[in-house]
């Protein structure tokens, strides 16, 4: 079901908006039930439901503040999605510190919460989306729309990772064969027609484009994270006209 996996735009923005929602949901939530196991009294238990929630918010500001000083350039625009995130997460723990009891989380009886969390996101959520869509929306469906830990991993890869594939646009025929084998959903065409770094969030690094390739146009690479993202770089497409770049330099 490779070939199924949308290549659309709307796709893409979709699967980012859907894939950082759920994050943020699964943070919230997972934060909540485990809230819900715990005591209040310190007098009892050294972990606390306060200080466990205390600790989640510093350590989820901590995380914060290091990306947006060290690694907000390779967030680009993004950097403002992160911050909302960021916020509507820490506004829910607040809530949850000042509303929540050992019976009561978000003003909802825990033991009702965690069985309908249960079914409607482990159970029809990530079972019917995660496998029953497989032949509407290809194989890969669940890591692309659904999946918290995809959105984590591809944080990782946008900001931390020297991993990117390269293309020589000059050599490609735009066959489509890349694009169509991509199981995430990506136009690998598109980028090795101008010749720019694919550096996605959601690339599994598979490198199944670059098998299929017959023109030897893509490579997978570990380099410096310098150029990694080369997005404004257009170095050899089909549809560039030599003679005006040239010029323009
Ligand atoms: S390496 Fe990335 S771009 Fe290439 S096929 Fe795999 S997921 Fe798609
Ligand atoms: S498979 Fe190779 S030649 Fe074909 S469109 Fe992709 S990069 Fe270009």
């Amino acid at each position: 079901f490779r070939h199924l996996s949308s290549k659309k735009l709307s796709a893409w923005k979709i699967e980012r908006w859907l894939i950082h929602t759920v994050l943020v949901f699964s943070v919230i939530m997972t934060t909540a039930v485990v809230y819900s196991f715990l005591g209040k009294d310190p007098n009892s238990y050294w972990l606390t439901q306060n200080v466990f929630l205390i600790g989640v918010g510093v350590l989820l500001s901590v995380i914060f503040a290091v990306v947006m000083l060290f690694k907000r350039d390779e967030l680009g625009k993004d950097a403002k999605y992160g911050a909302i995130a960021y916020f509507i997460t820490i506004a829910a723990l607040i809530i949850l510190y000042y509303t929540g009891t050992t019976e009561k989380v978000f003003l909802i009886k825990s033991g009702h919460l965690r069985s309908a969390y249960g079914l409607y996101i482990g159970s029809l959520f990530s079972g019917v989306i995660g496998t029953g869509f497989y032949p509407i929306l290809g194989n890969r469906v669940w890591c692309r729309f659904g999946c918290p830990m995809a959105a984590i991993l591809g944080f990782q890869q946008r900001m931390f990772s020297k991993f990117r594939i390269t293309t020589n646009g000059g050599q490609c025929i735009s066959c489509g064969n890349c694009s169509t084998y991509c199981e995430m959903g990506i136009d690998v065409r598109a980028y090795a027609q101008k010749g720019e770094n694919i550096v996605r969030s959601s690339c599994v690094g598979c490198g199944i484009c670059a098998a299929v390739c017959p023109r030897g146009v893509l490579k997978l690479e570990n380099g410096s994270m310098e150029g990694r993202i080369n997005s404004n770089e257009i170095l050899l497409g089909n549809d560039v006209d030599l003679m005006e770049l040239v010029n323009k330099r």
